[in-house]
């Protein structure tokens, strides 16, 4: 499967509004918020769903989390809570097929989400 739009953002081609930027990973505000903070995780190196994540792809995909917390912390909603969500292909939702880990806080939340999305 071919590039994505991430891909573009990654290599700074388009704009996004970046908080957090590593070796390994980038997250950026979603342009159609979700909730009041709604943030998107993704790795560098694509993958295109969580069906191709791999053995070796471990340590990236934990690295996500792990950055997910370290955000929370120090935008300060960590203890209040927050919600982490994966779309995997049509069912889930996912519109961009390179993986990330969506950032939902600032309020109470809903479940489930996005059910107005799918396309049954
Ligand atoms: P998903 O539907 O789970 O694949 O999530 C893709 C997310 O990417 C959606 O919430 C979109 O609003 C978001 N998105 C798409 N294009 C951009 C962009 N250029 N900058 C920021 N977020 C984007």
């Amino acid at each position: 499967m071919s590039e994505t739009i991430f891909d573009k953002i990654i290599r700074k081609e388009i704009p996004a509004e970046i908080v957090y930027e590593d070796d390994l990973s980038l997250a950026f505000k979603d342009i159609n918020p979700q909730a009041p903070v709604h943030l998107l995780i993704i790795p560098k190196r694509r993958i295109a769903t969580t069906n191709d994540i791999g053995l070796d792809d471990r340590e990236l995909v934990g690295h996500l989390y792990h950055v997910a917390g370290k955000i929370a912390k120090e935008q300060g909603f960590a203890e209040d809570g927050y919600r982490l969500v994966m779309n995997c292909n049509n069912h889930g939702g996912q519109t961009v097929y390179h993986i990330h880990v969506h950032l939902l806080a600032g309020k109470p939340l809903g479940w489930p989400p996005y059910t107005d999305r799918l396309k049954v």
